[in-house]
């Protein structure tokens, strides 16, 4: 069953046409890898499928439900959460701050001044700090974390919408070898763990290659191919690309 489903999608900028007619079903429970060069359209396409952008033509439907009126906090309470391709933390909160933020917004719980707001959603932040291995770093500034932890931040902020789909943009980019190989391994652990259908776009193809179960190609705004990351690996127009001689 397709919890996501695009169809015939086109977004343009001014006579620039970002994403061309684009039809994509996504699994329930996949991990599905959207790949391209850069401009290809992959960010746009991401914020079409979370409502930061309305398509010019064509739908976009999560579990059913067409997204064309719904606002973009809406999307995030009926179940999907997203990463951006830049850091999108609160540097001066605390990392368990940072989250209670989020739990706070998601169970849309009004501040009462008889209650101490540092505690409200406390031992909730704490608990998906935790599920990130930032445990230790709940007291720290957020803006003080090294880049990758701070990545690990924001995956415990989607999180906690309840989410269940993650749409992650480029959650390696800018890492280190090592950054990348553990953030990788927490992503996979959480997806299993939640249950979570996972959208995601990278550039590192071992990466995707390494955990993707769908693989979805894009070139100048169009899929070029779906499928299983063994076919899309072998396809002769994802090698031409690749290989520069587009
Ligand atoms: P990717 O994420 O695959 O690198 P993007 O979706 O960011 O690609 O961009 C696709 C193309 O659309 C690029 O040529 C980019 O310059 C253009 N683009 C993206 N957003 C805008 C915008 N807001 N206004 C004009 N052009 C844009
Ligand atoms: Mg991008």
């Amino acid at each position: 069953m397709a919890i996501l489903e695009i169809q015939h999608a086109t977004k343009r900028f001014g006579g620039f046409t970002a994403i061309d007619q684009v039809s994509l079903a996504v699994e329930a429970g996949s991990t599905h890898a959207i790949i391209g060069p850069n401009g290809a359209g992959k960010t746009t396409l991401f914020n079409l499928v979370s409502g930061l952008i309305s398509p010019d033509e064509g739908s976009v439907r999560f579990q059913g439900i067409p997204l064309a009126k719904m606002k973009e906090h809406e999307i995030v309470q009926i179940g999907m959460a997203r990463s951006f391709q830049k850091v999108n933390v609160f540097p001066r909160s605390s990392c368990a701050e940072n989250v209670q933020v989020a739990l706070i917004a998601h169970t849309a719980l009004k501040y009462s001044p008889f209650r101490d707001a540092s505690k409200l959603f406390r031992s909730e932040a704490e608990a998906l700090l935790d599920l990130v291995n930032l445990q230790a770093d709940a007291d720290r500034r957020a803006g003080e974390l090294a880049y990758g932890k701070q990545k690990q931040l924001e995956l415990a902020v989607a999180l906690a919408a309840e989410p269940k789909m993650l749409l992650l943009d480029e959650p390696t980019a800018g890492m280190s070898i090592a950054e990348t190989k553990s953030s990788i391994k927490l992503i996979k652990e959480i997806v299993q763990k939640k249950g979570l259908t996972l959208l995601f776009t990278e550039h590192d193809m071992e990466v995707v290659f390494g955990i993707a179960t769908t693989i979805s190609m894009l070139h100048h705004g169009k899929i070029i191919t779906t499928g299983a990351p063994d076919d899309v690996r072998n396809n002769e127009e994802v090698k031409r690309i690749y290989l520069g001689k587009n």
